[in-house]
């Protein structure tokens, strides 16, 4: 049978951008009759905690989505990733990066140039040899794991967004903390769970030639990719949880109960009309993948204008 999946951060209460992919994901697995899989990607032990993925669970239920047990949390995994970063270490397809954030960002950026904005690795420390490498660790710099990605490009056609190309970089598969990266972890993590199928925000786009190139490596069957245009602010930008009435527990205030969020998302993906609140069933019967709007959705600014407290 097949697998789709939803894997949350727990660093707040998830916003309708992440309510609206987790219905997507949902609504493409079990339209289908898939199982629908859950994973707490945790794996930044600063930010993420465990009452954060209580609430976001509690909050995926009170929308009406269900998932098959048992729910993965990766920190419980750190083994398996490590396990997985010397496989690749062993084969020769690692070397070690030495480069701050800023010495990436700035890398081969001419004065005036514009810099270097994802963070796209130039491939610096590729051809360190052991002298360098030794003279970096006597400065007490510690490196990051890299993969030698020899500038190879993936393509895929996304089942939403359509046939997209990308060049690898060589990314970073251990940070310098010692700690998997999410490229990593998600890879090892979808293919352990036999997921078929991923639905995400288009925000990871550019990142899947990436994951092609891990489950190339690793002689894996790769799964299929849906990206889920984003919800922007009324300024355009990228919605975060500081812009207004973004969270369940905020529409709770204006109050909104789950069934209007859902059905406030549904309206934005064009399954229900203006008025309609229907049940998930009905949002099951409607759903098809074909039919997805292709662009962001745009919120406009009386659409999370926050409870007066005055
Ligand atoms: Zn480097």
């Amino acid at each position: 049978m097949p697998v789709g999946r939803y894997a949350p951060s727990p660093t707040g209460d998830l916003h309708v951008g992440n309510l609206r992919t987790a219905l997507v994901a949902w609504l493409f697995a079990r339209s289908t009759g898939s199982r629908f899989l859950m994973r707490i990607e945790d794996l930044d032990a600063v930010a993420a905690k465990a009452a954060y993925a209580e609430s976001q669970l509690a909050d995926l239920s009170a929308l009406g989505l269900d998932w098959d047990e048992p729910v993965v949390h990766q920190s419980g995994r750190l083994d398996i990733y490590a396990e997985a970063v010397e496989t690749l270490r062993d084969a020769g397809l690692t070397y070690p990066c030495y480069c701050s954030r800023r010495e990436i960002r700035e890398a081969g950026a001419a004065p005036n140039a514009p810099l270097n904005p994802d963070g796209f690795y130039p491939g610096t420390c590729r051809g360190l040899t052991a002298t360098d490498r030794r003279e970096r660790e006597r400065d007490g710099r510690t490196p990051a794991l890299r993969i030698r990605a020899e500038g190879r490009s993936f393509s895929f056609d996304d089942l939403i967004a359509g046939p997209y190309t990308g060049t690898v970089d060589d990314f970073v598969i251990e940070r310098k903390s010692g700690e998997p990266s999410y490229n990593l972890a998600v890879v090892i993590d979808d293919d352990a769970a036999g997921v078929e199928q991923v639905v995400r925000g288009d925000d990871l786009v550019s990142s899947t030639p990436r994951h092609l190139l891990l489950y190339e490596l690793f002689e894996r069957t790769p799964p299929s990719y849906a990206h889920v245009p984003l919800v922007l602010n009324a300024a355009g930008d990228r919605l975060a949880k500081r812009d207004g009435a973004v969270t369940l527990a905020d529409r709770a205030e204006l109050g909104e109960d789950a069934t209007q969020v859902r059905s406030w998302l549904a309206r934005s993906l064009g399954l229900a009309g203006p008025t309609e609140t229907p049940d998930v069933a009905t949002l099951l019967e409607r759903f098809d993948a074909a039919e997805l709007p292709r662009e962001p959705w745009r919120l406009l600014p009386a659409d999370t204008a926050a409870a007066s407290t005055g």
